[in-house]
């Protein structure tokens, strides 16, 4: 379980689409939202989209691995379409908030890996969360305040990068995905090889 969180506005989208696309082993987790559809966004893919009434049936039904608040919406890991796959030892990717990664963190802390973006300074996030759109100074306060909120918990992770260059960050995840994966307790079918090269 492979966690990368940020603020946004870090690059933290951009790094999971290159991690994606660059390692065929592992796959996107896509947490549920209620937060309504962006203009591009795509059902099934960059999340899956509810209503209330749904979400809550799911918390009903204990169908999340992890579920916050985030930004006035609800978001969740949901348990259904990955957990078989988990135990089979698929990597997944979580593009998710401290708080889901609290959670997460807690229940297994053997096979989370906790990695945290930072923007190289507050002038360039602002200047990244300017650039997005026709957002009013107000909504752009708004984000730059949730974005400080979000920088606070920087300490609860393993690993922390700064994006000051897309691919040198993206290199620097990549290499930090493929160490954690030669963890000895995280290869599976170790003992018996080991034990046929000894015999
Ligand atoms: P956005 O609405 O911009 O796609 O995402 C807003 C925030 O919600 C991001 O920080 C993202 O990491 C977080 N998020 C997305 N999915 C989940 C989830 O399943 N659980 C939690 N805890 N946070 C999530």
């Amino acid at each position: 379980m492979f966690i990368l969180s940020s603020p946004s506005g870090a690059g933290k989208t951009t790094i999971s689409r290159m991690l994606l696309d660059a390692d065929s082993e592992i796959k996107l987790s896509v947490s549920v939202t209620t937060r309504p559809m962006r203009p591009g966004e795509t059902e099934g893919v960059h999340y899956h989209f509810v209503d209330d009434a749904e979400f809550d049936r799911m918390v009903g039904v204990d169908d999340f691995y992890e579920w916050a608040h985030v930004f006035g919406h609800r978001y969740g890991t949901p348990k259904g379409r990955i957990r078989g796959a988990l135990k089979q030892g698929q990597d997944f990717l979580f593009d998710i908030d401290w708080q889901g990664t609290q959670q997460l963190f807690q229940k297994d802390q053997q096979d989370v890996v906790r990695v945290f973006i930072l923007p190289p300074s507050i002038e360039e996030l602002r200047r990244r969360l300017e650039s997005r759109g026709t957002d009013s100074p107000e909504v752009i306060e708004g984000r730059m305040e949730r974005a400080r909120a979000e920088i606070s918990h920087w300490d609860a992770y393993d690993y922390v990068v700064i994006n000051d260059d897309v691919d040198a960050c993206f290199a620097k995840v990549a290499e930090i995905l493929h160490a954690e994966r030669m963890k000895r307790q995280r290869q599976t079918g170790l003992i018996p090889f080991v034990r046929e090269l000894m015999g």
